[in-house]
């Protein structure tokens, strides 16, 4: 008989998260030898040069005078019903698919991502990502008795290994006849790659064709947490509209997240939207996710909803903030552009980057590079098959001597 008090699906390994931990050691250097010796690239949250945290003023000064009640009832069990409008638009803004639409709010996009794993797969279903994902993917799948399968990511262009995609997807959907696939883009974690509108077209093929067999399901998450930090100019939103006249048995859904392009983590503030070219199937998505919500944390952040609603809805709201984050999203184009730059110079090799927190360098022994790294006072994350630099966290200057420090650790590993 075993010792455990949890039940046997709930037996754990007891570890601590990679990431916090090594960001406590980044926490002990900067003590011990001072902030402006350590490059501390260990947290995905944007920073100041300074190491400041960045969290909107236009937000926070909003939030704090809305009325008590605002922020301190419960709101409705879906997500407010205004809030569920706004977000339709704060997801999609001028790239709305032509198709049935429909919202349900949850805590952060891992809420969102959460609920798609448990009302879209069965028990024991295999979950499709690529190679390079966001741990949290296989965390959420084990929880809930799924497993997380993974396609080479590049493919030796620089661009998304679709032939590897192809062949997983295939063979899951013939197997299970029911597929999720996660697709995290634009601005990848950990890559930063954003998809390419191309690369959609062929994943759209892809999918079109699995759907010929009216037996099988298909289901694409796009996980869009990191979006509002593209530079408007790439208009990484206009994949979206292909997204109409699909298939009935191809479902799209988003995991929207107001944790980074909204500076709201701690809120706990997403939602799970649906695209679809069916009535019936948008309104089966809006109450089963309904019915998750009651079934798990019942519901949102109503202050929240509210700041992000009104930011929406009210230009004397959305003015200061699209201000505000259009100075982030500047400063941080700037630290990746400084980061590439110098790693082209110096020779250093990067998985392709576009937009977003992250970069990622391919290495073959990324735990041993990690720790030699922090010898070197510069504490980077180690991954499946690369180690992960959060440009989001770290200055422009420190962005610009980081690269030759990795290069110099990465040639003895
Ligand atoms: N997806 C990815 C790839 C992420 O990196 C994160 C957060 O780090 C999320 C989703 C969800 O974040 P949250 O639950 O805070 O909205």
């Amino acid at each position: 008989m075993s010792n455990n008090m949890v039940a046997d699906h709930a037996i754990r390994p007891v570890e601590n998260d990679t990431i916090f931990t090594i960001s406590a050691k980044a926490s002990e250097a900067v003590l011990k030898y001072g902030a402006e010796n350590v490059i501390n690239s260990s947290m995905g949250v944007l920073l100041e040069d300074n190491g400041d945290f960045v969290a909107f003023e236009s937000v926070y000064s909003y939030l704090k005078d809305l009325d008590n009640p605002k922020i301190a009832a419960y709101a409705s069990i879906e997500g407010d019903s205004d809030f569920l409008q706004a977000v339709k638009k704060a997801c999609f803004k001028n790239h709305m698919p032509n198709a049935y639409i429909e919202a349900v709010a949850t805590p952060g996009g891992s809420g969102a991502i959460h609920h798609a794993i448990f009302n879209y797969t069965n028990i024991g279903d295999s979950i499709l990502t690529s190679s390079l994902y966001w741990d949290p993917y296989n965390t959420m799948c084990v929880e809930n008795s799924r497993k997380l399968d993974t396609y080479n990511m590049f493919n030796g262009n620089g661009g998304l290994d679709i032939d590897a995609f192809k062949e997983k997807f295939d063979y899951h959907l013939n197997k299970q006849k029911r597929l999720l696939t996660i697709f995290n883009t634009p601005a990848h974690n950990p890559t930063g790659y954003s998809i390419s509108d191309e690369e959609w077209d062929k994943i759209i093929d892809i999918l079109k064709q699995g759907a010929s067999n009216k037996e099988n399901k298909i289901i694409v998450l796009v996980d869009v947490a990191y979006i509002d930090f593209c530079d408007e100019k790439f208009d990484r939103r206009a994949f979206m509209e292909k997204f109409a006249g699909l298939e009935e048995n191809i479902l799209i859904l988003f995991a929207f997240s107001a944790s980074k392009g909204y500076t709201m983590y701690g809120l706990r503030n997403g939602a799970l939207l649906c695209v679809t070219s069916k009535e019936e199937i948008a309104k089966e998505f809006f109450y089963t996710n309904l019915h998750s919500n009651r079934g798990t944390w019942s519901n949102g952040t109503k202050g929240a909803m509210k700041v992000l609603t009104d930011i929406i809805n009210d230009e004397n709201v959305g003015k200061p903030f699209y201000e505000d984050r259009e100075h982030y999203v500047k400063l941080l184009r700037k630290r990746a552009d400084v980061f590439l730059e110098k790693s082209s110079e110096v020779g250093l090799e990067l998985y392709p980057y576009k937009d977003g927190f992250f970069v990622c360098i391919p290495c073959k022994n990324p735990l041993e590079a990690c720790e030699k790294l922090m010898k070197n006072n510069v504490f980077a994350i180690p991954l499946q098959t690369g180690l992960r630099f959060a440009v989001c966290a770290v200055s422009e200057d420190k962005c610009m001597v980081a690269p030759k420090k990795i290069k110099e650790v990465l040639a003895e590993c």
